[in-house]
């Protein structure tokens, strides 16, 4: 039987490479959204097209109660959940001194309280009952060092790779994994409020000399999923191009 995977924020950028790379590579996958429905059906056509086995899913991962029917939906499709990819979060360029609670309450509702929320969610009623699991949350390299002007991003990544570490340790008795993906600089979305300039300097301080493509990201992801990443948990890969080493 096929492994079926569930990817949060995955109708474009990252999650969308993502969904891609395990769709061509035989899982059964899952592509949550939340506000981009015509990007998340127009991907879903194109894996189907393709011979791949895919569904979409509408929920906010805020939002407990749409994570677990998105969750049960999932398992009466595919029969059960064998990977999550916790990629969908937010992001913001402000100084600190003019970031509100509501700021921040955003930023850790989306980027804390999600993941936790499909984490919990995934393994009570997937991943807990059959031994078995692959969780992959994926952080930021400002959650490792912190970014100037992103202060409550840089603080809900670290949090990630914190609550990572402790549930690596809390499930690997029930043969789960749990690890984390830290990108440096890629090309989504995301970067989109950088001028060109800031894109440059930014370019000039990678070691690798460009900004990363969300195809290496979804590389690393599925490679902590595979077979041969079976002993890795509780770890950062993180995919920069030598930005922070
Ligand atoms: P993106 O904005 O293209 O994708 C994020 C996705 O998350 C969007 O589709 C968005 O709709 C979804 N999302 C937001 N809130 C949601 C919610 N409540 N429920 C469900 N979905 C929700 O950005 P991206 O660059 O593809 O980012 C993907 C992940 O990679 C994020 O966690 C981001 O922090 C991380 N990351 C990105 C970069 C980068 O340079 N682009 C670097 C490091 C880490």
């Amino acid at each position: 039987m096929n492994k079926t995977v569930i990817i949060t924020g995955a109708a474009k950028g990252i999650g969308k490479a993502i969904a891609k790379n395990f769709a061509i590579s035989g899982y059964n996958v899952c592509i949550n959204y939340n506000t981009s429905e015509k990007e998340a059906k127009d991907l879903c056509k194109e894996l189907a097209d393709a011979g791949c086995d895919v569904m979409i899913y509408k929920a906010d991962i805020t939002d407990r109660g749409q994570v677990d029917k998105m969750v049960d939906s999932v398992i009466a499709t595919f029969g059960n959940i064998d990977v999550l990819v916790n990629n969908a979060g937010i992001s913001e360029y402000k100084l600190f001194i003019d970031i509100d609670e509501k700021d921040l309450q955003r930023m850790l509702n989306v980027n804390i309280l999600g993941t936790f929320n499909m984490c919990q969610s995934v393994l009570k009623k997937s991943m807990l009952p059959r031994k078995d699991g692959t969780i992959i949350n994926i952080s930021s390299i400002w959650g490792m060092v912190g970014a100037s002007l992103e202060v409550a991003y840089s603080t809900s990544k670290a949090a990630i790779i914190g609550m990572s570490k402790a549930l690596a340790k809390e499930l690997a008795p029930s043969n789960i994994t749990v690890n984390v993906v830290a990108p440096g600089a890629i090309s989504t979305d995301m970067l989109k409020e950088l001028s060109d300039e800031d894109m440059k300097v930014l370019e000039e301080e990678i070691p690798l000399g460009k900004i990363g493509k969300v195809e290496d990201v979804a590389a690393t992801v599925k490679f902590l999923a595979s077979y041969e990443a079976r002993y890795i948990t509780g770890q950062v890969i993180s995919p920069n191009g030598g930005l922070v080493i």
